[in-house]
């Protein structure tokens, strides 16, 4: 087989398109192979696909291929124009690479695998031998392209959350399909705003599809979801794990301030007990257990905000919203009386907003999705090798979590 025909054959060519010459350049490592199409071919307009012949041809340029062994190789062609009657003189479309891309569409299907196989950015980029800007275009092509092709399917249950991009400075909020595990929206910010400007990425017919929402008990995101989301006051779930959160921190606090007024008496019986309150029972160790007797029996305050704790575990463990709220309401009296004023707050806190975290037992979601899409955006962010600008972090956040189709066709 002569040079040329392997070529062809490796790059996939059809007519019109062949090889005339392939150039070998040792020095550089690089391969060219120039691409030609034969005299009186007809080319489309790249707008309304009208066959034209062709005009006159642009100047030569380069896209960059597969590598051949460990060379560089570019294929080299001048794009054909057509001069349509209706779109004026344009570039034809090519069969080997997208419109704006330096590099084949066979490169840029292989650096998409390569990017989610290695989830590494900068890893990628030195196996791929190109630049970083280069790189987050291939990114960002991959991410336009998938969305231009999603389809707005229902979305019956989803999730509403914020992100920070660098350490408390600036946040974006991104809205969750729960079902498919997938980022769906992207916005700016962490306020109301940006959760209207999440819900507002969605269509009307997806909006109307949406049965229940999880989100934490953030008032910016529950206003949000009140003037997008019809009905929304009977869809919000407050999501238990934030719900406990709250309730772990609680007990944390009692446990400072115990043990500060505890120490005063040289007293340092809550010294190195903070992991044993932050726990769950069943999640200790049999050592820890044990610590945990003792310093139960002693009557402190701390053991005391650590059982409310516990028993606001079973708020969810409710078949039907009608008992969940009996149970709550009974707690809620047993705290209250106590003088645990961390733990009193959050009493109050879930109370005002009771209908919706015993909307859980109607709905039965969390956002448990959300923070396991969290952590893979945590580890794609250390190894992406910092993202530079926020812009790179959603269009990261959409090529690895967007469930997105990304490769050219
Ligand atoms: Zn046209």
């Amino acid at each position: 087989m002569q040079d040329k025909e392997l070529y062809q054959h490796i790059l996939g060519l059809d007519s019109p398109w062949s090889v005339a010459n392939i150039e070998l350049q040792t020095e550089s490592e690089e391969i060219l192979v120039y691409v030609k199409h034969p005299r009186g071919t007809s080319f489309c307009c790249p707008d309304c696909q009208q066959v034209l012949p062709c005009y006159d041809h642009a100047e030569e340029r380069r896209w960059r291929h597969l590598d051949s062994c460990q060379f560089k190789t570019f294929l080299l062609a001048r794009v054909p124009r057509v001069k349509c009657p209706e779109h004026g003189v344009k570039n034809a479309s090519i069969p080997w690479s997208e419109k704006n891309s330096r590099f084949t569409l066979m490169f840029e299907r292989f650096a998409i695998d390569l990017l989610r196989a290695t989830q590494t950015v900068t890893g990628a980029m030195s196996i791929l031998r190109i630049k970083w800007d280069q790189t987050w275009g291939i990114l960002s092509r991959a991410v336009r392209r998938g969305k231009e092709r999603k389809q707005c399917l229902p979305m019956p249950r989803i999730g509403i959350d914020e992100k920070a991009f660098s350490k408390g400075q600036s946040y974006i909020t991104l809205l969750y399909d729960l079902d498919n595990s997938t980022v769906e929206a992207i916005a700016d910010g962490n306020d109301t705003e940006s959760g209207i400007a999440c819900y507002s990425q969605l269509s009307d017919d997806q909006i109307a599809s949406v049965e229940a929402v999880a989100m934490d008990m953030s008032a910016a995101y529950v206003k949000a979801t009140k003037q997008s989301i019809p009905l929304a006051e009977e869809k919000i779930v407050h999501d238990r794990f934030h719900v406990m959160q709250h309730a772990t921190k609680a007990v944390d606090k009692v446990r400072r301030g115990e043990h500060r007024q505890l120490k005063q008496d040289d007293d340092n019986r809550l010294a190195n007990t903070r992991y044993i309150w932050l726990k769950s029972q069943e999640n200790l160790s049999e050592k820890q257990l044990a610590l945990l007797e003792d310093v139960f029996t002693l009557k402190l305050k701390t053991g005391k905000a650590w059982g409310y704790k516990e028993m606001l575990r079973d708020l969810w463990h409710h078949d039907d919203a009608v008992s969940a709220t009996q149970y709550f309401k009974a707690w809620y009296r047993s705290v209250i009386h106590t003088k645990l004023e961390p733990m009193k707050k959050v009493a109050r806190m879930i109370k005002e907003r009771l209908r919706n975290v015993v909307s859980y037992c109607t709905h039965g979601i969390t956002n448990a999705v959300a923070e396991g899409i969290n952590s893979k955006i945590m580890s794609i962010k250390r190894r992406v090798g910092g993202y530079r600008n926020i812009e790179n972090f959603k269009t990261a956040i959409f090529f690895y979590c967007g469930g997105l189709d990304l490769y050219p066709r």
